[in-house]
């Protein structure tokens, strides 16, 4: 019996059976693709992952949270809430009681209630241990409870040697895992530098589907083809961006009066005297400034809010300006691979 393999997002799902459960019996490795978009797919380079999408299942698109960021999409995949829910609100987030800036690590997790899938997975007992390859957010406590094997974000391991280690983490002699999230950093890496439409994109999608290939051979190799369930997807897309639609925000803010947290697309800024009374009066000049200068980047695309309102329901920053290019605010995950 094969696997069922799923790939979502444009990429692909094979689920093969019912859930995993205890030691021994069936189990679920659910990959990662760092901003894959769908059209990727349909560029004659995945020979692999087409093959999977041809005989296991797949979904025609995943639509991403906002922002259109990995920390807080990979987070929504593993606990099924929506940013404001689960308090991932970004890359960076800025705490405005402490006034310093939070980046990756345990406090940006730290949402009491709030529990991954692979936290839940070994809560449930009965055997069950749960894998975290470099999965944002994977390597932290959640309830007291850590993954049986985890691996932090390091991209020094190389990427056939992390299939070795989750596939080692699926037929480990006593504490098999059932559930293993496996995260690669790529394509997002290079689109960023160099474009979704560049070589080095086109390279790096060659050589996942190379890697989706070793990893049904290493399951092959260790006779977990009937038991082993493999889910593919990824985060958010890629849009390029030209010379005429780069916007220096720093041209009409001035850093002194204001904090500015996190990258594009989604920029937060934070008044710096946020309780002095005269700070108001600049953030109505600033308001002002910007409604202008968003009249005039319309004709280079570019939308601005001046508050996100669902973060209001968190106790994270809400004072939230964001800026980004209007021809992105249709979710890029949205976008059908054919
Ligand atoms: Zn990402």
């Amino acid at each position: 019996m094969r696997p069922l393999w799923v790939v979502l997002g444009g990429l692909c799902v094979a689920l093969a059976h019912p859930a995993a459960t205890a030691r021994g019996d069936r189990a679920l490795v659910v990959v990662s693709f760092d901003g894959f978009r769908p059209d990727y797919l349909g560029r004659g380079l995945t020979p692999v992952l087409d093959g999977l999408r041809a005989e296991g299942s797949r979904a025609a698109y995943m639509h991403n949270v906002f922002p259109t960021k990995t920390f807080p999409n990979h987070h929504s995949i593993a606990t099924g809430l929506y940013p404001e829910s689960h308090g991932v609100l970004g890359n960076s987030v800025y705490d405005v009681a402490r006034d310093r800036r939070i980046g990756y690590g345990p406090q940006l997790y730290s949402n009491p209630g709030v529990t991954p899938i692979w936290t839940l997975n070994q809560m449930a007992g009965g055997g069950r241990h749960s894998g975290v390859m470099m999965w944002p957010g994977g390597e932290f406590s959640y309830n007291g409870v850590l993954p049986t094997f985890r691996q932090p974000y390091d991209l020094q391991v190389g990427w056939e040697s992390r299939v070795d280690t989750v596939v080692g983490w699926l037929v480990h002699p006593s504490t098999p895992a059932n559930l293993v999230m496996l995260y690669f950093e790529e394509p997002d890496r290079r689109a960023h530098a160099f474009g979704p439409d560049s070589p080095e994109v086109r390279y790096h999608i060659q050589k996942l589907d190379n890697i989706t290939r070793y990893l049904r051979q290493k399951l092959a190799a260790h006779n977990l083809m009937d038991r082993v369930n493999v889910v593919q997807l990824s985060d958010h897309g890629m849009e390029a961006v030209t010379l005429a639609r780069i916007i220096n925000i720093t041209d009409f803010v001035s850093t002194s009066q204001f904090k500015m947290i996190d990258t594009s697309p989604v920029i937060q800024l934070f008044p710096v005297k946020a309780c002095n009374p005269s700070a108001l009066v600049d953030v109505c000049r600033l308001t002002e400034v910007i409604r202008r200068r968003t009249q005039e980047w319309s004709s280079c695309g570019v939308l601005l809010w001046k508050k996100l309102e669902y973060f209001e329901k968190t106790h994270k920053p809400a004072t939230f300006t964001t800026i980004f290019p209007h021809q992105n605010i249709r979710p890029w995950g949205y976008r059908q691979s054919n």
